[in-house]
Parts: C-alpha cells; structure tokens; sequence
C-alpha cells in the first residue's frame, strides 16, 4: 500500500503493520525547570515516544519518563553557545524520524511558542506534510516571577504585561522592539535572553522615559534546586547582575510588582532550599527521603549504594511456609525483608490470611506500615526501632521454648538471633535478599564530592556507610577527609551512626525516632539551628 500521511492518532497507527506506520511530531513544553511542571498530556507522549529530541532547557529529569528503549537525541542548542546543531539540521532531523514512521516526541524548555523557535520548527513539519500536535508549556517568564515570589500581574500594580526578548541589541538601528512604547505603555515587561545585553536594555527603558527607580528582579534556574534571583532598579540592576556572577538562563521582570516579592517570596525561603544532599540508598528503595528533602528545597544526588538482589535459594522460607503454624513469632527487621518475604508467599499461591498463626513483629513503623500495606497488622513494634529494641520486647514477653522465624538479608546482624537463642528460642534464619554494592555511578560520586558543593551526605544503614566508601573509593583517610571536609552527615540511627564513627568520620546529625520523617525534620533543624 502507498505511504500516505495520515493525521490518525498513533496509538491506533501502532497496532498497523510497520510498512505503512507513519509517523508523528509533538512539540512539547518541558516547563520551566521543575520538572513537575510538565503537563500532563507531555508527560503521557514522553511515556509513548520512540524518539526524543530535547534541549539544553528542557529539564533531564523529565527523561525518565521515556520507554527505555526510545532513541535519545540531545538537540544542543544553547543561546549564546556554538550551537552543536543548527535550527536547520534540528528541523530537518525532525522531518527525517517522522518519515520512518516514528513517534517523535521534540521537547523544549519552556513553552515551545515562546522564543522557542517552535514555530519554524512546525512550520518545516508542514510544509513537508508531517503530522505535528504542539503541546503548550509552563514559559519561564511566568516560572520565573512566581518562584521569585511576584505575581506577574496584580490589581493593584499593573493591568498588562509584555514578553520581550533581550537577544536582539536594542540599540541596532531597525530593532523589532518599540522600545519608547514598551518603556511607558506596559506594567510589568519580561525580557528574556537579556543578560548579555541588559546593560542596554535598562539604558534604552530609563531613556524611553520608564523611572529609574523601576524595581527589577533578575532569576536564573527559575523553579529549580539552583534558583538564584537578585533585586535592584532599573538604575542598579546592570551592577548588582555582574557583581553577583549571575549568567544566563536567566530572566528579567522589571514593574512595581516586583517589591510584592518582599512579601510573597516563599521557594527561596524554604529551609533547605540551596542544600544539596547526597542520599544513599538501595536502588529499589522508595525515595522518600528524596522526596522529603526537596519538598523543603534541597537539591538531592541520588546515590545508589546497595542493588537488593533476590537470593537463588529459597528452601529454608519454603520449607517454613509448609509449617507455618508451627511458628509463634514471625519477626521483621527490614522492609526488604518484608517485600521479598510477600513475594515469594504470593509466587506460593498463598497470601496473608496463611500468617495467622503467628505473632508478627516488625522493627519499627515503616516495616509495620509495609507489613500493613500487605494485609498484615504487626503484633508488636518495639519503642526502640532497633533489632535490640525488638529483642528486649520479646524478651519481656519470654521466648523460652518459642519457634522463631526471621526472613531477612542473607548478611546480617546477629544480635536479634542469637539474643533470642540465648533465651532459650529455636530461631529459623530465612535469607529472602541479598545486598550487592553496585558498580555504576561511583565517577559521578567522585565528580560531585570533588565540586566542593555538596553541603550532607544521608546514611540509612550500615551497609549505605560501608558501600558509600567503597564507592569513593579514598586512597586514605587523608583523602577520605579531603573529599568529605566540610560535608556534613546524617545518620538514621545509632547503629548506622556507629558505622560511620568507626570509619573516622563525625556524624552530625542523628534524629531520636529512626524514621525517615524523623530524619527529614532533624535535617531541617540542624540547619535552622546553624543559621540561628
Ligand atoms: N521557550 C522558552 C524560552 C526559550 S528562550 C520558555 O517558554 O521559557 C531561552 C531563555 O528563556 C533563556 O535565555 C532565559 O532567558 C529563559 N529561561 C528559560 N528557562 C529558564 C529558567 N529556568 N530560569 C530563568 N530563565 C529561563
């Protein structure tokens, strides 16, 4: 059959034969910065795409949502930069993947239809007959003035507001910009691409008769971890740009709603905003911690330590399944103890209404919160979350004579085990997992402990502190310390923190309670109290 460009949707194209599979470009706005602020409706294409093309702007962490197996093209355009790509090749690229019927996801930062160059872009694609859908983005001018704490337009200030680009000089001869109507017709003018030429741009607007008393807001990084806005006049703001390092991306907001700033600021006042956190942790674990911390501002390296990885013999649990109701005690001392454990009941065919014999216990709230979450309320939850806390609670119970089951890590501690033996119980050790340190990612460690940048390091057991500095990889303790001066640590809890101690390293936050959102809180105020 002919190839005809067909405007049907691709999801229905998918399930043609791939000789007549035409293919598709949507144009997507990445947002600003953040990349929750994607839209929805990107988000889903990102999910479906085969191909991606994306720019400098257009947030990294967005890609996560590509299939794994779809073709990643860096576009490299960066204003001001030699371009690695030029607008044509870019235009042309986008034609060529389409006519090999695939679906073609092209990302930009922003909205695409603002300063963007989207519109020559979709008009390549149609002038050669390639489907296109445009899906609109969160533009940094907007991003900007909100994570800066100024509403761009507001009843009391101003009425209009106009989007400028700065990349033009405005003191060329035919500038598309009328600068005499802009300076005294507009309320609040946004000028992107502005820095180089800011000093021009401030001169022009004074010039054209806008006050120089004018205040101005400069952001770059709108909406991200490294944010940095300064504030100043139409007068001082060139001087204050420089003196401060401030380089592009950044924007300008220039208007009265500027001093609203004083007020609504709230991103950069986040306590841990400009913090940036190196989180150990297992690679399957869920980043609640990640989570935490960013939603207090810090910026966070995830740094896998530890792959959990399945053991290849699971006799001893099988065969303590078949006798469940032998047991009195089925005792949890991780959460991935209490993952692979479900796992491998459910591979079984059997499910939690087969635990009912047994006492659970899990060693602290979120093992009894997963255990929940599978069907299972625990029986007891020690007040101390350790596996000594849970043997001194079983102790007080007695468990002379009691059959006990541990399902956990293949290496682990012995304390609870042989605690409990010791009193007189038949413990049954149940190796489900195994923790293996992985290989990838330990150059990109090194890079950012060696950027002097990283302000913590979060450890959440022994074995994040052991494969943590396996990783590193220090020569000595000398460049151990080098590498870590001025790095500050947090421990989960006293067994973690003990580990860290015995490396020669100081521990410098620690919280009571050994949860996650004890130690999100203990991090805040730690740094509350050191700017205090
Ligand atoms: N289409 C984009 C703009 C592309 S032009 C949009 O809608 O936002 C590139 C300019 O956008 C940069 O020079 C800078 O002025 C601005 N910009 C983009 N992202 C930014 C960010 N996160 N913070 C500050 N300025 C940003």
């Amino acid at each position: 059959m002919a190839a005809r460009i067909t405007d049907r949707p691709f999801f229905i194209m998918e399930e043609q034969d791939s000789s007549s599979k035409k293919g598709k470009v949507y144009l997507v706005g990445a947002g600003p910065g953040d990349p929750g602020l994607i839209t929805m409706r990107g988000r889903y294409l990102l999910e479906k795409a085969e191909v991606v093309v994306y720019d400098h702007l257009a947030s990294r962490r967005l890609l996560k949502y590509v299939p794994a197996d779809a073709q990643l093209v860096y576009a490299g355009k960066r204003g001001g930069v030699k371009h690695i790509r030029t607008q044509e090749e870019i235009n042309q690229m986008l034609v060529d993947f389409a006519l090999e019927g695939k679906v073609v996801v092209r990302l930009k930062g922003g909205d695409p239809f603002i300063f963007g160059r989207g519109g020559e872009e979709v008009e390549t694609l149609a002038n050669n007959n390639v489907p296109f859908e445009v899906v609109p983005g969160v533009t940094s001018a907007t991003a900007a003035a909100t994570y800066a704490g100024i509403p761009i337009t507001h009843r009391g200030y101003t009425a209009s507001v106009a989007f400028l680009t700065g990349h033009e000089d405005p003191t060329k001869e035919s500038s598309n910009i009328d600068w005499a109507k802009i300076a005294t017709g507009i309320g609040t003018i946004v000028v992107y691409m502005g820095i180089k030429n800011l000093p021009s741009i401030v001169r022009n607007l004074i010039d054209h008769g806008r006050s120089p008393d004018t205040p101005v807001a400069v952001v770059r990084w709108a909406s991200t971890p490294e944010q940095k806005s300064v504030v100043g006049t139409l007068e001082t703001i060139a001087g204050i740009v420089t003196d401060s390092g401030i380089k592009p991306p950044a924007l300008i907001v220039i208007g009265e709603v500027v001093n609203l700033r004083d007020t609504i600021d709230w991103f950069e006042k986040r306590e841990l905003f400009g913090k940036r956190i190196i989180v150990t942790r297992t690679r399957d674990q869920a980043s609640e911690l990640v989570a935490g911390l960013e939603e207090n501002g810090a910026s966070c390296f995830e740094c896998a330590t530890i792959n959990i990885e399945p053991v290849d013999d699971y006799g001893i649990l099988d065969e303590a399944l078949e006798r469940i109701d032998e047991y009195h005690w089925v005792l949890f001392t991780s959460l991935n103890g209490v993952k692979y454990f479900f796992k491998r009941l459910y591979d079984k065919g059997l499910d939690a209404r087969d635990l009912k014999g047994p006492d659970i216990g899990a060693v602290g709230k979120s093992t009894a919160d997963l255990l929940l979450a599978y069907g299972v309320n625990a029986d007891l939850i020690p007040p101390v979350f350790t596996g000594e806390g849970l043997a001194e609670s079983l102790l007080d119970q007695g468990v002379e004579g009691r059959n006990v089951l541990i399902p956990r890590a293949a290496v682990g501690r012995e304390f609870l085990p042989e605690t409990l033996r010791g009193a007189g119980a038949q413990v049954t050790i149940a190796p489900i997992y195994r923790n293996v340190p992985p290989g990838g990612r330990r150059d990109e460690l090194r890079a950012e402990l060696e950027s002097d940048e990283i302000d913590m390091v979060t450890f959440t057991s022994s074995s994040t502190v052991r494969n943590f500095l396996t990783m590193v990889d220090a020569a000595d303790q000398e460049e151990l310390e080098r590498l870590l001066a001025g790095v500050r640590i947090a421990a989960i809890g006293p067994i973690t923190a003990k580990t860290v101690t015995d490396s020669g390293l100081k521990v410098d936050v620690q919280p009571e309670q050994y949860t996650i959102e004890a130690m999100i809180m203990e991090i805040i105020e730690f740094y509350r109290s050191q700017s205090g």
